[in-house]
């Protein structure tokens, strides 16, 4: 799947709900999402239909995200469909954590992978005021899980909020001193319309790297991230950087929304369904949404807001 700008699109990002049990200021309305009925939503087999037509076009890394994809209650039975499509090499999940406790086990022997775990404060008031409704002891329960469940690899997501967790930065990179694991801070993206977060707390990446002196760069995994890491650590500091410095000519993404609208673009309005299609006209639209990929997100920042046309629980981050 090659489009206009010659792009290789092989990694297909999949919502499987809006819903979520956290609602992240940055992220989803304080009231939850509004009630969709069944039909309007992409069903199991329709997935994994989706998953295949994807793998028959050169797709072969698939992210399950959401929302919070743990909330569905066939998530396991998603993963080992999905996970044994001929074609994808590789099933990973975005997820709060919450669920993991329960969870983590099911997922690595239904063939995930590699877990994204999003996190933005070691401070349990923080915690509480960011998810409206999380509490960070769960999320502490939930890593545990995910480690000794032994996935290939745990990587912690970090929204940087500049005023709220700028100050944290040495603390969530110190994760990587403790655990086998990658911590990434991620530059907050403007998507919602009715965000609370002025220009300030758009912070860029090179305040990251200040506050981590001792952090030396380290070669490129493949993915969005530029990589650093502490002497001694277990796991990479990853920084990823949307806006300061735009990966989309590298970009390799398509995404699939809850009700089956493909998406080239996060920050694009453009969507081509597929919902209720079979797998023929699913190709047809597939091939369509790659050829119309949009060549950048363009400006975003507070005023400059991201021209998605969703919430970011109903694309998938
Ligand atoms: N519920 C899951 C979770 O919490 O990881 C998966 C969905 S969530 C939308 C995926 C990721 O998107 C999370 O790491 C979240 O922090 C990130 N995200 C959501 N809104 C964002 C924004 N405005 N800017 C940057 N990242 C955002």
């Amino acid at each position: 799947m090659i489009d206009k700008l010659g792009r290789n699109i092989t990694y297909l990002r999949i919502s499987l709900t809006d819903k979520c049990n956290l609602r992240c200021r940055y992220c989803m309305p304080e009231e939850g999402v509004c009630k969709r009925s069944h039909q309007e939503m992409m069903n199991e087999d329709e997935i994994v239909r989706a998953v295949e037509v994807a793998a028959s076009l050169g797709i072969h890394k698939v992210r399950l995200t959401g929302g919070e994809p743990l909330v569905k209650k066939n998530i396991v039975s998603i993963c080992r469909r999905v996970a044994a499509v001929e074609g994808i090499r590789e099933v990973c999940l975005t997820t709060n954590g919450l669920l993991l406790p329960e969870l983590a086990v099911s997922l690595k022997e239904a063939g995930v992978k590699r877990l994204n775990l999003s996190l933005d404060t070691l401070d349990s008031e923080k915690y509480a005021y960011i998810t409206r409704i999380g509490k960070l002891e769960q999320f502490q329960n939930g890593l545990e899980a995910a480690l000794e469940a032994g996935f290939e690899k745990i990587k912690i997501n970090a929204v940087l909020i500049g005023g709220f967790n700028d100050d944290e930065i040495e603390k969530l990179a110190n994760l990587t001193m403790q655990h086998p694991v990658d911590m990434r801070f991620i530059e907050l993206m403007p998507i919602q319309n009715h965000d609370e977060f002025g220009q300030s707390a758009y912070v860029p990446h090179s305040k990251v790297l200040e506050r981590l002196p001792d952090a030396v760069p380290v070669a490129h995994d493949g993915g969005v991230a530029k990589l650093y890491r502490l002497p001694g650590a277990k796991g990479n500091i990853g920084l990823i950087s949307p806006i300061s410095a735009h990966f989309c000519g590298a970009c390799n993404r398509i995404r699939l929304t809850a009700d089956g609208a493909l998406k080239p673009c996060l920050h694009a309005p453009d969507e081509f369904s597929i919902k209720g299609l079979d797998k023929d006209g699913m190709k047809e639209v597939f091939e369509k949404a790659i050829w119309n990929k949009p060549a950048w997100h363009g400006d975003l920042d507070a005023v400059n807001r991201s021209r998605a046309g969703r919430n970011m629980n109903e694309i998938g981050g």
